[in-house]
C-alpha cells in the first residue's frame, strides 16, 4: 500500500461496511489505536470493538464482525464535545481514515455520517423508523481497512490534523 495523499475536499472514499467482515476476526491495531485517542484525548471508553453479530433489528452482519468498527462511551456532561468532535472527525475524514460515525444522542433520533453517499460525503439526520438504534452516550466510529491495518498511518494523520480542531488541546 502507499501513503494516502494529502487531503483533497474532493476525494470521496468508498464505503466498505460489513464486506470484509470475517467470523474468526479480531479487532485491528487502528481500531485500538483511534480509540486509545480518544480515550487520552478527551476520556472515551472503550465499550468493544470485535463482534461478529447481526446488526440490531437486522440480519445484517455488524460491522463490529470486521474489526474496524468500536463504540467509544463518554459522559453526558460533555454532550456538546462529542458534538464538536463528531464534525471535526467527519470534516477531517478522509485525512484521518474514518469511513463511518454515529452519534447516537443528537437532535430527535440521532445521525450518522458516512463517507460516500451516493459519491458524497455527508450527515444523515435519522428519524423514527430509519436510525441507529435507541440513544446512548456512545460514539460508533469505522475505520477504513488501510488504517485499520496501520495503525502509525492514525498517529501521523492526528499530529498533522488535531491542531485545526476548534478547542486548542494541549
Ligand atoms: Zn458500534
Amino acid at each position: 500500500m502507499t501513503t494516502p495523499k494529502a487531503t483533497s475536499k474532493t476525494n470521496v472514499m468508498p464505503y466498505t461496511g460489513n464486506k470484509d467482515a470475517d467470523p474468526k476476526g479480531k479487532a485491528t491495531a487502528g481500531a485500538g489505536k483511534l480509540l486509545d485517542i480518544l480515550g487520552t484525548k478527551w476520556g472515551f471508553k472503550n465499550l468493544g470493538i470485535y463482534a461478529y453479530r447481526p446488526m440490531r433489528g437486522s440480519t445484517f452482519i455488524s460491522v463490529h464482525g470486521t474489526g474496524r468498527a468500536f463504540d467509544a462511551g463518554y459522559k453526558q456532561s460533555q454532550q456538546e464535545l462529542v458534538t464538536q468532535i463528531c464534525d471535526w472527525l467527519a470534516n477531517n475524514h478522509v485525512a484521518l481514515g474514518i469511513e463511518e460515525i454515529h452519534q447516537y444522542v443528537w437532535g430527535t433520533h440521532g445521525r450518522g455520517f458516512r463517507c460516500n453517499r451516493d459519491g458524497k460525503p455527508g450527515w444523515k439526520e435519522w428519524d423514527a423508523e430509519n436510525n441507529g438504534g435507541p440513544g446512548g452516550y456512545w460514539i460508533h466510529v469505522e475505520v477504513s481497512p488501510t488504517f485499520a491495518q496501520n495503525p502509525r498511518l492514525i498517529v501521523q494523520a492526528w499530529k498533522k490534523e488535531i491542531h485545526t480542531f476548534v478547542t486548542a488541546i494541549v
